[in-house]
C-alpha cells in the first residue's frame, strides 16, 4: 500500500450557506477523509477478482464502515440531507457524526447501495443505526418592548397627596439578536449575540409634592370664593326679598362665573334646598367652621368630596330669593352661627 495518496476532500454544503459557512467553517470542522486509491494500486489488484469502480468509497460513519457507495451518489445525499434542514437564515451546518468517505480495501464484489437506499440509511430521522444528525447554526431576530420607566422629581412646595405627570413616557424598542443552534431542527441551545435600539424608551416624569399633610387640608384662612362686586353686605338690611338680616355677603356677577372653595375642606351639603339658598353647597373646615355658596346654578361637587381652597365647585346663579344672579356667601366659625365674612377674607375681592 506504499504507493497510495491520500488526500483530504471538503465536503461542501448548498451555495446558500456557504456565506455563512466562511464564518463557521472552524468550528463546523466538517472535514471528509478519502483515501483514493492510485492507478498503480488498481492495476496491481489481483487478476482473479473483479475490479472494483474506481468511485466506489466505504461510508465510515464515525470510525465503523457502514456501506459501499459511489462518491457522487454518496456525494449528494450528504448535499440533500444539508439543504433539508438549511434556510436563509442558517449561517453554518455540518453532521454532528464524522462522516469519511474511504477508498481503500474495499472487498472485491462488495454490495454498491443506490442512491434512494443511501438516502434512507442516512435519513437523520429514519431510525437507521446510520441515521445522521445535522447541526445547524442560524441567526434570529427577535423585536423586545422596553416600557417606559418612571422618575419622580419632588416640588417642596405640593402637598404630598400633590401627583402629576410633568411628561408622558414612551415605550422603547430593542431587536435582540440571537444564535440559534439545532439539531434536526429541533433547537437545543440559544445564544444573545446583538442588541440594537430601534425606538429610544422615553421615561415618564412624575412630580410628587412633599409638604406633611393633604392639599385639601384647611389653611385655616379664606380666599375670595368669586369674583364680582358686593351687592349686599352682611347684617340688617332692608329688602323686598330675602333675609332682613343677611347672614352673609352677596357677591353679583355674570351666571355662570365660577366659585371655588374659600378655604380646603369636606362637602357635607350639596343640593337644592329647597328655600331662600336655591342651589347651596356647605363645606366643612378642619377647625370646625362651615362655609355656605348659596344661588348656585350648577352644583360641580358632591357630598363626601375632598376640596382644596381654590377648587371649583359651582357656577353662579340665581337659584332661591333672589333678584338677579350673585353669589350668597357665609363663613360659620362655629359651624352654626354665621359671621360677618369681609375681615375674615384675605386679600381684595377681584372685580373679574
Ligand atoms: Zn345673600
Amino acid at each position: 500500500m506504499s504507493s497510495e495518496k491520500k488526500r483530504k476532500l471538503t465536503f461542501s454544503p448548498s451555495a446558500a450557506v456557504k456565506t455563512g459557512l466562511l464564518v463557521f467553517l472552524a468550528s463546523i470542522g466538517l472535514m471528509l477523509t478519502a483515501t483514493v486509491m492510485s492507478t498503480a494500486h488498481a492495476a496491481a489488484g489481483s487478476a482473479a477478482e473483479p475490479p472494483v469502480p474506481e468511485d466506489v468509497r466505504a461510508v465510515v460513519i464515525d470510525g465503523k464502515t457502514a456501506f459501499y457507495a459511489y462518491e457522487p451518489d454518496i456525494r449528494a445525499v450528504l448535499d440533500g440531507i444539508i439543504d433539508d434542514y438549511t434556510d436563509g437564515s442558517t449561517v453554518s451546518a455540518c453532521f454532528r457524526e464524522s462522516v469519511e468517505l474511504d477508498a481503500e480495501d474495499i472487498p472485491s464484489g462488495s454490495q454498491v447501495l443506490e442512491s434512494g437506499e443511501i438516502a434512507r440509511l442516512l435519513d437523520p430521522e429514519g431510525g437507521s443505526a446510520w441515521a445522521l444528525t445535522v447541526l445547524t447554526r442560524r441567526v434570529e431576530s427577535r423585536a423586545v418592548t422596553v416600557p417606559a420607566a418612571t422618575e419622580t422629581v419632588e416640588n417642596s412646595e405640593k402637598y404630598q397627596d400633590e401627583v402629576r405627570i410633568l411628561r408622558e413616557g414612551y415605550d422603547g424598542e430593542v431587536v435582540l439578536e440571537y444564535v440559534l443552534v439545532c439539531a434536526n431542527g429541533v433547537e437545543t441551545m440559544e445564544t444573545q449575540i446583538g442588541e440594537t435600539v430601534t425606538v429610544e424608551m422615553v421615561p415618564e416624569i412624575i412630580e410628587e409634592g412633599s409638604l406633611p399633610g393633604s392639599r385639601t387640608d384647611s389653611k385655616g384662612c379664606y380666599i375670595w370664593p368669586t369674583v364680582g362686586i358686593i351687592s349686599s353686605k352682611f347684617g340688617p338690611r332692608t329688602v323686598k326679598i330675602g333675609s332682613s338680616n343677611h347672614q352673609g355677603v352677596d357677591i353679583a356677577n355674570d351666571k355662570g362665573t365660577e366659585i371655588n372653595a374659600a378655604d380646603g375642606g369636606t362637602v357635607i351639603y350639596a343640593q337644592n334646598s329647597h328655600n331662600g339658598y336655591g342651589n347651596l353647597i356647605k363645606i366643612q373646615h378642619d377647625n370646625g367652621a362651615v362655609t355656605y355658596y348659596g344661588h348656585l346654578s350648577e352644583i360641580l361637587v358632591s357630598v363626601g368630596d375632598k376640596v382644596a381652597q381654590g377648587d371649583l365647585i359651582a357656577l353662579m346663579g340665581s337659584t332661591g330669593n333672589v333678584s338677579g344672579p350673585h353669589l350668597h356667601f357665609e363663613i360659620r366659625p362655629n359651624g352654626v352661627t354665621p359671621v360677618n365674612p369681609i375681615p375674615k377674607m384675605t386679600g381684595e375681592l377681584q372685580r373679574s
